[in-house]
């Protein structure tokens, strides 16, 4: 075998080597030009777990982006995850708990209504053979567009008709509060407005829970404010495995788990966002285990270890097999 160096890898003279008498080359073939479906299974003990990517959101972000870090700072920490510096990369996973009585989904996507390159779930359900008609039970995070627009389509209509939808007290009584939507500056305003558009004409069919309790054997809920005041996480228990679905308590990792203390913009109250994070990242890498995080890059799961600075996410490994 010839050596590989770097100026041979160049100018070809290696490859030609390697492939010398490999045969004729292969014929013209038409590039497929599509992505292939987000869909990602796995298991968390008797439960089988459904991946669903609804797309990504470049959001655009200014040196304002972190309240308590200069902008040098974040851009050392965007070129080492090899991001721009105007853009914050936010993928969106959805999941589907199939706990073998139910299919309950976790966040809904965001409707096709935030982003042109967002809006996947549909066709991601229909690869994953899932009806949205079959889905027993929404569980939201919190409000946010990108965890709530998928409830409604464009036109407001439901998208998974018999579906019972659940959603954090704290959440419903912060957001759907007159006096806090009159109160906030108008660009936020527009999030007030959308959560009614999603949520009015439903209230009576929409639970809210507490945080703390179960919203279905092995899924309990647990309050992780400071993204939103009634930000709320799940832990999901069948046999002796666990995973922790993170919501939004750190976006992309390569930023917000390496720099736990960091406060977004988009965050409601940044103090408490980091106190939570901190919180449930320590707890999740001192037990091993298995996280999901909404805006980590797709499948968006695997476990969380802790640094001399913060955190890193080890994405775990596609697994050919559901054992
Ligand atoms: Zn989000």
């Amino acid at each position: 075998m010839p050596t590989l160096t770097r100026r041979s890898l160049l100018t070809g003279t290696a490859t030609t080597a390697l492939f010398a008498g490999a045969g004729p080359a292969a014929a013209e073939a038409p590039p497929a030009g599509k992505q292939a479906p987000g869909v990602y299974r796995y298991k968390i003990g008797s439960f089988e777990l459904t991946a669903l990517y609804d797309g990504i959101w470049y959001r655009p972000i200014t040196d304002k982006f972190i309240r308590n870090a200069s902008f040098t700072e974040v851009e050392h920490a965007l070129d080492a995850a090899y991001m721009p510096h105007d853009k914050l990369e936010t993928p969106f996973t959805t999941l589907v708990v199939n706990t073998g009585k139910k299919l309950i989904l976790i966040d809904t996507g965001t409707g096709g209504q935030i982003s042109p390159t967002a809006g996947m779930i549909g066709d991601n359900l229909a690869a994953a053979g899932i009806s949205p008609k079959t889905v027993d039970q929404i569980v939201i995070s919190h409000f946010h567009p990108d965890h709530i627009n998928g409830i409604k389509d464009k036109d407001n209509a439901l998208v998974f008709a018999n579906a019972e939808i659940m959603v954090p007290a704290p959440e419903w009584a912060y957001w759907m509060d007159d006096a806090n939507l009159n109160a906030a500056p108008a660009d936020l305003k527009l999030t007030f407005l959308n959560q009614r558009r999603i949520f009015s004409d439903i209230a009576p069919q929409v639970t809210r829970f507490d945080p703390g309790k179960e919203v279905s054997p092995g899924i309990v809920t647990l309050a992780a404010p400071g993204h939103t005041p009634g930000h709320t996480v799940f832990a999901i228990h069948s046999g002796d495995q666990s995973l922790l679905v993170l919501g939004d308590t750190a976006q992309h990792p390569a930023i917000f788990a390496r720099h736990p203390n960091w406060q977004a913009a988009f965050d409601v109250d940044g103090v408490e966002a980091v106190a939570t994070r901190k919180t449930l990242f320590d707890r999740a890498a001192a037990d091993r285990m298995l996280v999901t995080g909404y805006h980590f890059p797709f499948p968006a799961y695997g476990h969380l270890i802790k640094t001399a600075g913060g955190y890193e996410h080890v994405p775990a490994p596609w697994q050919p097999n559901l054992q």
